[in-house]
């Protein structure tokens, strides 16, 4: 080999070699067994939401691991606005981070890993301060549903108090023992309302659960007018719920497809 073709060798190698160097940065970034598609529902479902209005500085999107059922999948502690798909980390059934890498995690994480931990039928968890849903979630006046979007209210929205099981708390789900708590009060429904706090929407993809949270806090906007007018509100029945409900799990495609559009020009 000519000194010419060593030199050449030797500087591809160390070309490859920085090409590797530079890798685990990228490498780091995805997790395995998760496909990067998912990794892009649940940034995008966090910056829907943010451009929808539903959540501010706070609130998160997640999604339960796809080849690993025990495990679940959300952003590092950012603003959901900001969340990109190289934010989201891996998380143990006991919502501790498997790779933490010091990156600064959710307080309240354990809202999800204990509804993941009940609830084998969800797939996506979102917690959000919705300012429709704060004043029903202090009230006597349950959330009932009064128009087809909101159709997955049917089956009720249940409030769950901390301060019933926990006394004067800082109000947070900071620990597995609260956020099982708070998961035994959803029990087998769509939402549960937080006293004082907010709420949480679950459903069988991060599009549905999306959908939800979008679509409690609008319709918690339009129960408070139809009671403020002050005759009898007429609600969906069950029945008329459920055939609504069925309807929405289709269509909710062409929201999210417009959501994502408008969340992505709001960058
Ligand atoms: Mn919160």
């Amino acid at each position: 080999m000519s000194s010419f073709s060593r030199f050449a060798a030797i500087a591809v190698a160390a070309s490859l070699l920085s090409l590797l160097s530079a890798g685990p940065s990228r490498a780091q970034d995805a997790i395995p067994g998760v496909p990067r598609e998912l990794l892009e529902d649940i940034a995008t479902g966090s910056r829907i939401l943010a451009d929808l209005g539903v959540v501010d500085a706070f609130g998160h999107v997640s999604a339960r691991h796809p080849t690993n059922p025990h495990h679940f999948l959300m952003a590092r502690s950012i603003a959901p606005a900001q969340v990109t798909a190289n934010d989201i980390m891996e998380f143990d059934e006991n919502g501790e981070p498997v790779d933490a890498r010091n990156r600064a995690v959710f307080l309240e994480r354990f809202i999800h890993a204990e509804i993941y931990k009940a609830r084998p039928d969800v797939s996506a968890v979102v917690h959000t301060h919705s300012p429709g849903v704060v004043p029903f979630s202090v009230s006597h006046t349950p959330l009932k549903p009064l128009y087809h979007n909101a159709a997955f209210l049917g089956t009720g929205a249940p409030v769950w108090d901390i301060g019933k099981e926990f006394g004067a708390t800082n109000m947070l789900v900071s620990n597995n023992v609260i956020g099982k708590s708070l998961a035994a009060t959803l029990g087998d429904k769509s939402v549960v309302l937080m006293r004082g706090h907010g709420d949480v929407a679950v459903g069988p993809s991060v599009k549905a659960a999306v959908f939800r949270a979008y679509y409690t806090d609008v319709y918690a906007k339009l129960q408070a007018q139809a009671i403020g007018l002050g005759r009898d509100v007429t609600y969906l029945s069950a029945e008329e719920a459920a055939k609504a409900d069925a309807v929405n799990m289709v269509i909710m495609d062409r929201a999210w497809a417009l959501w994502k559009q408008r969340a992505q020009s709001a960058k």
